[in-house]
């Protein structure tokens, strides 16, 4: 098959615009590895990519997706062979390469990993760039130092993707965990997760003095802006909060005190540059922590036809957890 079915991103003198076509494989950007991709998901870069609510994708026309799963059909790469079930998350995909929402992708094999076992392509997307960053979070608070015996850990965007993993890794790795969440009905799914408390989002929504009570060791923060202005000024003395997101916001009007007064550190944390070595060891933790059950949990699966539509939702809010696209795609597994 020559032909293959992909979302592509246009754009003209009336803007850009997003909808399904039918592509040639020379139509493919450069790679040394191509792929039938089998599962790709919906992250919040997706739908600011098809939206163009945000400055996301880098060249025109483009394939978004930044995640994607599937069978190798072809390697020059030595790590990779034709038959292995690989994973690849962010590097660029959906924004400067052609990326996941496609049946097939050529790409670089220093952006790919083999699925560790138990992980099937299904699940690995599940989990995708937002888990992986969830993890990223986790194992920066893990460096600085925390451990679970600290106190209360603190999860904002909860019922999100990234927010979803956050609460299961820490969970797992034996941390109380809060949840903030502004949704409606999300208690009983945070609890599943791991959750021990839920907090509603406009608790940390409105500006607060720069010092408040000391309520969290540790964060995870998907939101920005005030939220995480909040967090900071509650977070205990050497505390840390690690910021992976902003979808309230890229402003931070915080204030220095938290810093200079309680020791706390505010943890950057990126899940896009390649990294490769990182990325295969983040797998196989997720591989080893998460249990298959948990994930499913978090997940829901579409077909192809509905993702366009499904991607435009998240940037208001309206998926809970994650949404893995199912390409149709039959793997022998
Ligand atoms: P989702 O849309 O799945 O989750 C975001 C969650 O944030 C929502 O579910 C909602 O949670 C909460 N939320 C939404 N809008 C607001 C608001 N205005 N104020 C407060 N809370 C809000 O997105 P993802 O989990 O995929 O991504 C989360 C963030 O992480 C994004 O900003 C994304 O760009 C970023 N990100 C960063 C990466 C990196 O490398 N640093 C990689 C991946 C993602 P609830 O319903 O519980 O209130």
């Amino acid at each position: 098959m020559t032909d293959f079915r992909a979302i592509r991103i246009d754009k003209d003198d009336h803007g850009q615009h997003a909808d399904y076509v039918v592509m040639r494989e020379r139509d493919l950007m450069e790679g040394d590895v191509d792929v039938d991709v089998a599962f790709s998901a919906i992250n919040y870069k997706d739908g600011l990519a098809v939206t163009g609510k945000g400055p996301v994708v880098r060249r025109f026309p483009m394939i978004p997706g930044v995640d994607l799963a599937g069978r190798v059909t072809r390697s020059a790469h030595p790590d990779f062979a034709s038959g292995d079930i690989v994973v690849a998350t962010a590097c660029g995909l959906g924004e400067a390469h052609f990326g996941g929402f496609a049946e097939k992708a050529r790409l670089s094999g220093d952006w790919l990993a083999k699925l560790p076992p138990p992980l099937t392509p299904a699940r690995a997307m599940a989990v995708g760039t937002a888990g992986l960053t969830a993890l990223f979070c986790v194992l920066a608070l893990e460096r600085h130092g925390a451990r679970p015996q600290d106190g209360l850990a603190v999860v904002t965007g909860a019922a999100g993707g990234v927010g979803s993993f956050a609460v299961a890794l820490l969970a797992k790795a034996g941390w109380r965990v809060a949840a903030v969440t502004g949704r409606a009905g999300a208690e009983d799914y945070l609890k599943r997760l791991g959750a021990t408390e839920i907090i509603p989002r406009e608790e940390l929504a409105a500006p607060g003095k720069p010092l408040q009570t000391q309520r969290f060791a540790v964060g995870v923060d998907a939101v920005g802006g005030v939220t995480l202005a909040n967090l900071l000024a509650q977070t205990r003395f050497d505390g840390a909060v690690a910021a992976c997101g902003n979808v309230g916001g890229m402003e931070l009007p915080a204030n220095i005190a938290p810093f200079i007064l309680r020791g706390v550190s505010l943890l950057g944390v990126e899940s896009v540059r390649p990294r490769i070595a990182l990325r295969r060891e983040a797998w196989a933790r997720i591989a080893r922590d998460l249990d298959p059950d948990a994930i499913d949990a978090m997940s829901e699966i579409i077909p192809f036809d509905r993702a366009l539509n499904r991607a435009c939702s998240i940037v208001s809010g309206q998926i809970r957890g994650r949404v893995v696209i199912d390409m149709g795609l039959q793997l022998p597994l």
